[in-house]
């Protein structure tokens, strides 16, 4: 097995006794709520020993691999993580998988506290016929595939298709539909998967259809994202005016700034301009939801039936059916957490089972969508990692039980001969992909593992 090269903070390969009781703390999975969290720990705590694990040998999870490629100015924010990470006390492992190279229960040995920070990276189930065809994908699969995510690099979406459905009404929603419908001279500079570039460019599509299972008064949606439907080049956004509630003046007036403007805005995109000669169509459809996909191995077409809704905002199917004919559909209707075996779990709101402040049980925390589901945005990370580090350091005893934190990790990792990647290590993969970018491209992601850890590894040490 290869030897690992030593981990970067020079100062941890001579432990002392000091170090050894300073509060050693284990955050599994390298994204914003993980990030959060660590910022907020060695800001109220500059002795404590962060180590943010990630199974994926690249940091800031959903920024990179969530957060859409034509929302740049989104991922900006790696740069504050990165400072975190620059700090000597916070390091980054990256291609350590929990359960492949390391079990939860070693980590709980060697750290006084670890944090599940692992996300919702699965997706919800439509429960219903056809959804196993190739070519019925939950968001995370086609999100992850347009964004060289390394598990859905291989997805490879048949878009020779003229319409496609994408169900729900949140901005997952809207950010497929969005990359769907844009053209070539809409992507540059954004760090769009190289493949998906190129499939989307040569897809013939013309009919996206958005389906909502409630009215636009009920839609996730918010109005930023809502109104960037309205700036594409070559797709227009249109609704039925039947779908629209026809309020008044006071009515609209009373309602909530969000659905003010979301209804502003679909009122708009009921009036096509005649004389726009955009040849692409999003259809944002409400009162309609999925109950079967037509097909043998590929999907033909969905059928959906009318709802209505009550007061309540509860939705009720009418029995009337529509079939609507597509090859493509993208079910984005939120997201699950993986479990971990024998830790708590709720199997209906697909996260980890902890108490009001976040702990599961003694020494191991939750946070971000892994801990409260997925809603919000990147931002409400922030008070959520601050919430979890007050936490941990109100648990922490002022002479708390020995643990060998990073030193006892780094034992492990050299007698298992793991490869990891370490924060500078990373900094190799971040500048490569910079360089193999072609023009139009801010990077090119490289969607597979190997070809990062071999970025990663040159001119490494071999022996520590
Ligand atoms: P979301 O906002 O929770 O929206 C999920 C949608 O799916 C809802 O419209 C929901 O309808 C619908 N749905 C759920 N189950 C369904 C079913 N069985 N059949 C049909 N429809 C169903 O989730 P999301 O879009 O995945 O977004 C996750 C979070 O990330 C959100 O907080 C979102 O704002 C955020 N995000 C933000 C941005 C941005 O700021 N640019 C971009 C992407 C994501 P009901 O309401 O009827 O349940």
């Amino acid at each position: 097995m290869q030897a690992k090269k030593p981990t970067e903070h020079p100062q941890t390969t001579a432990i002392t006794k000091e170090r050894q009781s300073a509060l050693a703390v284990a955050i599994i999975g390298a994204g914003p709520s993980g990030y959060y969290t660590a910022e907020a720990l060695t800001k109220a705590c500059p002795s404590c020993q962060v180590d943010l694990i990630d199974r994926l040998p690249t940091p800031f999870g959903l920024i990179r691999a969530g957060v859409a490629p034509d929302h740049q100015s989104i991922k900006n924010v790696a740069r504050r993580y990165t400072s975190t990470n620059t700090q000597d006390n916070v390091r980054f492992i990256g291609n350590l998988s929990l359960g492949r190279d390391i079990t939860l229960g070693e980590l709980q040995n060697l750290y006084h506290a670890v944090v599940l920070a692992t996300g919702a990276a699965k997706d919800r189930k439509l429960n219903i016929d056809g959804e196993n065809l190739k070519g019925v994908y939950g968001a995370s699969a086609f999100v992850g595939w347009y964004n060289s995510h390394p598990d859905y690099k291989d997805l490879n979406p048949n878009l020779d298709i003229s319409a496609a459905v994408i169900i729900g009404n949140g901005n997952v929603a809207l950010d497929v539909a969005r990359i769907l419908a844009k053209t070539p001279a809409e992507f540059a500079g954004t760090d769009l998967a190289r493949h998906a570039r190129h499939k989307i460019a040569c897809s013939p599509l013309k009919d996206i259809y958005i389906i909502g299972r409630r009215g636009p008064l009920h839609s996730a949606f918010t109005p930023k994202e809502l109104s960037e439907l309205q700036k594409l080049e070559q797709c227009t956004p249109v609704v039925s005016p039947k779908d629209l509630p026809n309020l008044s003046t006071d009515a609209f007036d009373h309602l909530p700034t969000m659905q003010k403007k979301n209804l502003t805005l679909l009122l708009a995109m009921q009036q096509p301009d005649p004389k726009d000669q955009r040849h692409v169509k999003i259809h944002l459809n409400f009162f309609r939801r999925p109950v079967a996909i037509l097909g043998t191995d590929h999907p033909k077409a969905i059928r959906l039936e009318e709802t209505t809704v009550n007061d309540d905002g509860i939705c009720t199917g009418t029995g009337k059916t529509e079939k609507l004919p597509t090859g493509l559909i993208v079910s984005c209707i939120g997201y699950r957490s993986s479990p971990i075996t024998d830790i708590p779990y709720d199997d209906r709101l697909g996260r980890f089972i902890s108490d009001d402040k976040g702990q599961i049980n003694p020494g191991l925390y939750t946070v971000g969508w892994a801990r409260r589901g997925p809603t919000g945005t990147i931002g409400t990370n922030k008070p959520d990692g601050a919430e979890i580090a007050a936490t941990i350091l109100e648990n922490h005893t002022p002479n708390p039980a020995e643990k060998l934190g990073r030193a006892g990790l780094d034992t492990i990792i050299e007698k298992r001969g793991l490869d990891i990647v370490t924060f500078s290590d990373w900094k190799k993969i971040d500048q490569a992909e910079i360089d193999a970018a072609k023009e139009g491209e801010s990077r090119h992601k490289f969607p597979d593992i190997d070809t990062m850890v071999a970025i990663a590894n040159a001119d490494a040490p071999k022996t520590p």
